[in-house]
């Protein structure tokens, strides 16, 4: 709908420092039958609009003492006038004033071309939403101290986005939630922060020990994930959690995405508990998109995705690492007895179910052991056990074989299979590398395999 383009005594606040050019602006708008109150003092301007707001505010884009974006600013946040459409005129088509005065709410006109701004301002007016007479202020206002309020209160929130933006050098989940609750805490107090990750493959809780284990169950429900696994940050930082605490929520955006949730338990009427999740929730799409892609990558760079083992590459970083220096450890190299047969019986799928059943094995006697477990490649598999020596090797490696044997497999058509596996079981020597160990290994595998297979031999 276009607009009529002559107005009817609508109000307009005009500021505009030189007075010249107010004495041209105000009879021009005037003319158009607007009433016009014309000031070069911002502070009156101001004070004017924030006591009986006006249906528009044309003002200078920079000028002396206040500027028109501090003005605008100023309207758009109080509850008076953040419906008043805001006019600022800068020099011709400068880019950055065009920029501010966009950034702060505002329209932008050229000053001098006024049949442009009288567009403008009637398009303005007859676009702007109607405002509410309830805020209406009385009395006189200190607009420089509202100002300075304001500027603060911009300044404080830009530096907490800042902030929590630069929690995308995570690079891990775990990292990000601690560091996001170390943040969080100095803001304001809260019984537990929550953060997950979307799908709910990550959950942090923060809380106080004295009341965790109630703030990590109201956490998990108010996120709807009352199985998952929780990262728990525990210290004094939270507060204990109080029977009257409300749970905010924001969800967290990357892009059109809704890439997690944050969450938190706060004092009931505290506006600023949800002002700051709100604030904190917006910026954390990009940081917490990182970390989590980070963290998968690293993990998919490292870890076999059939059997969820370390990959052959990942082990050998972790065996040449300083942890295994110097130390005794045996290794057990397993191969499965004729598993080319079980694809070519079976099917390839029933292949993998035996392989991700011998990575449940593997990786539940490497935790026995307090060692490590790989998928070398194909069928075959290492475990490295800590501190042994090839008697103790030789008990591993029967246990496994054992293990192996005692699995109680399904083919992919429900038919009960049985399976066994060879194992090659070798000692670490003072001056081996891991590449001498698994080739000693493989060798008694080897063996194993010539003595008939389905057992353990070892040197
Ligand atoms: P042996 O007792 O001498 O070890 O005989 P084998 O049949 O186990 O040994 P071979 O080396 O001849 O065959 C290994 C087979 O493992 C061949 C290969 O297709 C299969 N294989 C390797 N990786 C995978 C996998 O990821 N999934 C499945 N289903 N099969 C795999
Ligand atoms: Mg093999
Ligand atoms: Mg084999």
């Amino acid at each position: 709908m276009t607009p009529r383009l002559v107005a009817s005594d609508h109000r307009l606040v005009v500021l505009e420092p030189d007075g010249s050019a107010r004495a041209l602006l105000n009879g021009r708008l005037q003319a158009q039958g607007y009433v016009v109150f014309a000031t070069g003092s911002p502070a009156e301007a101001a004070s004017v609009a924030l006591a009986e707001p006006p249906d528009a505010v044309v003002a200078r884009l920079l000028m002396p003492g206040i500027s028109g974006v501090q003005l605008c600013h100023l309207l758009k946040a109080e509850a008076a006038t953040a419906h008043v459409p805001v006019i600022l005129l800068g020099d011709g088509y400068a880019p950055r004033g065009q920029f501010w005065a966009e950034q702060s709410g505002a329209l932008y006109a050229r000053s001098g071309a006024t049949g442009e701004l009288l567009r403008t301002i009637a398009h303005a007016i007859a676009a702007a939403p109607p405002g509410d007479g309830f805020f209406t202020m009385l009395g006189t206002v200190d607009v420089r101290d509202r100002i300075a309020a304001e500027l603060d209160r911009r300044l404080f929130e830009s530096m907490l986005a800042a902030e929590v933006r630069a929690l995308a050098a995570c690079e891990s989940f775990g990292r990000l939630f601690d560091q996001l609750s170390q943040l969080t805490c100095r803001q304001l107090p809260y019984g537990w922060l929550a953060l997950q990750s979307e799908s709910g493959e990550h959950l942090g809780v923060h809380a106080n020990p004295s009341t965790a284990d109630v703030a990590i169950v109201a956490a998990q429900l108010a996120l709807k994930l009352p199985t998952a696994d929780v990262l728990q940050v525990l210290d004094e930082d939270a507060r204990p959690l109080r029977e009257d605490d409300k749970v905010w929520q924001a969800d967290v955006h990357f892009g059109e995405t809704v890439v997690g949730r944050l969450a938190m338990a706060a004092d009931p009427s505290s506006a600023e508990a949800n002002a700051v999740l709100q604030l904190m929730a917006g910026e954390l799409g990009v940081p917490l998109r990182v970390a989590t892609l980070v963290q998968a990558t690293r993990r998919q760079a490292r870890v076999d995705p059939l059997t969820e083992l370390l990959n052959r590459r990942a082990f050998l970083d972790t065996m040449s690492g300083p942890e295994y220096a110097h130390r005794p450890y045996v290794v057990c190299m397993l191969d499965v007895d004729h598993f080319k047969r079980v694809n070519d019986t079976y099917g390839h799928a029933t292949g993998d179910v035996v392989l991700r059943a011998l990575g449940k094995v593997l990786s539940s006697r490497s935790a026995t052991v307090g060692g490590i477990a790989c998928r070398w490649g194909g069928e075959e598999f290492l475990l490295v056990a800590p501190g042994q020596a090839t008697d103790g090797g030789f008990a591993l490696g029967e246990a496994l074989r054992a293990a192996v044997e005692s699995l109680d497999l399904c083919t992919t058509d429900g038919n009960p299979l049985s399976i066994s596996a060879s194992i090659g079981v070798a000692a670490a020597g003072v001056n081996d590398t891991i590449e001498d160990v698994v080739n000693y290994a493989d060798a008694r595998l080897y063996e194993a395999k010539e003595g008939g297979r389905n057992q353990v031999r070892a040197a």
